[in-house]
């Protein structure tokens, strides 16, 4: 019976490289270690359904059919669209990530990534102020202030702060969370925010006005301060600055709470020069919370192959970038795409209802282990093997550490990456027939 020790669970960006798994009959019989999440993700392959053939859709409905039809058939889709978007690429490997590149490149697609719904405009921030960060042993073994910002760990990253943050004890954080000050700032008192030190309620959208009233007060302007800032008492904004001020080694972890929020870019644009700020002072470092498990891969290989991070254009044979103008959602929404590959990532679910009418409209390539709402509206339908279960791959953590997934059980299923491969054999083949 054999146990796999140090495997990685692919759900969440805290990437827990821990998980202990038995595997037996090349099923997985036992899970230690995981978060329910985590847990659901490896038992969740025995009990959902999964995508079981390669399909295409005629006369309306999706028929099985051989893999080499339906890489035919989307092949024939990629050459003959003028407009291709290739979008998501965040819950699979990095080595998958690059295959789509490539075929982005050669098909004159756009390509962007999940990161186009949630931390897209941390990317835009770091790109303007830089990202003043470091490792979650760094976090682990020095942070003595943690504070949560628009994020819920409790639910979102279960293990994160046991693991990384808060609960952890670490070479110069033995007393664990007795040693340390949690403080969460959020417009609702979450579950995480229940077990701070100290808890920051802010007024929706205001997370702009107080980044940048702790920085008037950790740059000697508490005068300038007036009695309330987004909702908070004045006296209760000039603690969580000398807090921060007086702290060893402050980290803050944000969210989507800040990256979507009123002021988008500009709130991580100022957080970091809040962080700027307290390193006269003090040491200070902030992470993005990420949700997918590999979005941070899919930033690192886009910008060392491209220069840009997401949101990526090849139509003019080289890669253009312009978020709001060549993100995923600007282009549906403005009804630009002649066809799309949605893989690894379910926009049917998740894109507002415009951009999901008009994926509706074109044909749409879906490569994914599982059934969703994007294979309602799905052409040609490529079912993938589960990376970090079924395949091996390459995934960055929410720190830009990168960690080799095993492959645990054997798979009758492609991976993303042999896939993206054979797509882009058979567009070559096609393009120099043609
Ligand atoms: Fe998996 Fe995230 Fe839970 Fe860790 S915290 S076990 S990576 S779901």
């Amino acid at each position: 019976m054999p146990v796999i020790k140090d495997a990685v669970c692919s759900l969440c960006g805290s990437l827990c490289d821990d998980i202990t798994v038995t595997v037996e009959d090349n099923k997985i019989t036992k899970i230690e270690n995981a978060c329910i999440l985590g847990h659901s993700k490896f038992v969740g392959m025995l009990e959902h359904d999964r995508i079981e053939t390669p399909m295409i859709r005629k006369d309306g409905e999706l028929v099985p059919v051989s893999y080499e039809e339906a890489i035919e058939a989307a092949a024939k889709i990629l050459v003959n669209s003028k407009r291709m978007l290739s979008y998501g690429w965040c819950s699979t490997s990095c080595e998958a990530v690059s295959g789509a590149i490539q075929l982005a490149e050669e098909t004159g697609s756009v390509i962007d990534s999940t990161a186009n719904v949630c931390h897209g405009p941390t990317a835009l921030a770091a790109q303007e102020k830089g990202s003043p960060s470091a490792s979650l042993g760094e976090i682990k073994n020095r942070a003595d202030v943690i504070i949560f910002w628009g994020c819920n760990p409790v639910h979102a990253h279960p293990r994160h702060m046991v693991r990384y943050s808060s609960f952890s004890k670490g070479l110069f954080t033995e007393k664990g969370r007795k040693g340390r000050k949690m403080i969460v700032v959020d417009v609702r008192k979450t579950d995480t925010a229940k077990l701070a030190d100290n808890y920051v309620e802010i007024e929706q959208g205001s997370d702009l006005l107080l980044v940048t009233a702790l920085r008037s007060i950790v740059n000697g302007h508490e005068d300038v301060i007036p009695e309330t800032v987004a909702g908070v008492p004045k006296a209760k904004v000039v603690e969580l600055a000398e807090t921060l001020k007086n702290a060893k080694f402050v980290c803050i972890f944000f969210g989507m709470g800040v990256t979507q929020s009123r002021s988008k870019y500009k709130n991580g644009d100022a957080m970091s020069s809040l962080i700027s700020d307290l390193n006269q002072h003090t040491k200070a470092v902030m992470i993005g919370m990420r949700g997918h498990y590999n979005v941070t891969g899919f930033g690192q290989v886009a910008t060392w192959e491209t220069g840009f991070p997401m949101a990526i254009d090849f139509a003019r044979g080289y890669p253009y970038y312009n978020p709001g103008e060549t993100g995923a959602n600007d282009l549906l929404v403005r009804e630009e795409p002649d066809a799309a590959i949605i893989a690894a990532a379910d926009a049917g679910a998740h894109f507002p209802q415009k951009a999901v009418r008009h994926l509706a409209k074109i044909p749409v390539i879906q490569i994914d282990p599982y059934p969703n709402p994007t294979t309602e509206i799905a052409d040609v339908v490529f079912p993938a093997a589960v990376v970090g279960i079924e395949a091996e791959g390459t995934a960055y953590r929410m720190d830009a550490i990168s960690l080799r997934m095993k492959k645990l059980i054997e798979s009758k299923f492609k991976t993303d990456e042999e896939i993206v491969k054979d797509l882009s054999a058979k567009v070559r083949e096609l393009k120099r027939g043609a």
